[in-house]
């Protein structure tokens, strides 16, 4: 395993579609275990493979409970709303109000190429959004009600 660079805001290729996983390889299970390696290192709950450079449908999450990896994933229910603060490892020290689903169901490949569904709420469904967003090329600075200010920021590292 190898941790990668995180490419931040304003590279072009965090703003490109990605294309699908075709090929179940050790090429992906290399891309896969050194996206953990470099989540786990961040300490983000999320990392998508634009965000190393990679323009494959491929997403981490882990919300806690270890990660879970996501190849070609499409949300195929979402329900409620939650308003929630959100961050992007692609923008450092930046984090806006956002709506996301309190709940989501997706379907997705394993490592494998096996079909899996999961369903998560809060945390996990936000996180789900904000990931297969980015395999869209969408940043959740375009889809924010508001960036906090300077002074919520502080307050919030204060309260940390
Ligand atoms: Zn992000």
């Amino acid at each position: 395993m190898a941790l990668r660079n995180i490419v931040k805001e304003g590279d072009p290729i965090l703003a490109k579609k990605c294309r699908p996983v075709e090929k179940f390889d050790k090429k992906l299970w290399q891309l896969i275990d050194d996206m953990i390696e470099t989540l786990e290192e961040s300490g983000g709950v999320g990392l998508a493979a634009p965000q190393v450079g990679v323009m494959r449908r491929v997403c981490i999450i882990n919300v806690g409970d270890g990660p879970i990896e996501f190849i070609n994933p499409v949300i195929v229910e979402a329900d409620g709303e939650q308003e929630v603060q959100e961050g992007c490892l692609s923008c450092p020290g930046e984090f806006g109000i956002i709506k996301r689903p309190m709940h989501v169901k997706a379907q997705f490949n394993d490592r494998d190429g096996n079909l899996c569904e999961v369903e998560g709420d809060e945390l996990f469904a936000q996180a789900m959004c904000h990931e297969f967003d980015h395999l869209d090329g969408i940043l959740f600075k375009s889809k924010v009600e508001r960036m906090l200010s300077e002074e919520e920021l502080r307050e919030m590292r204060e309260e940390d």
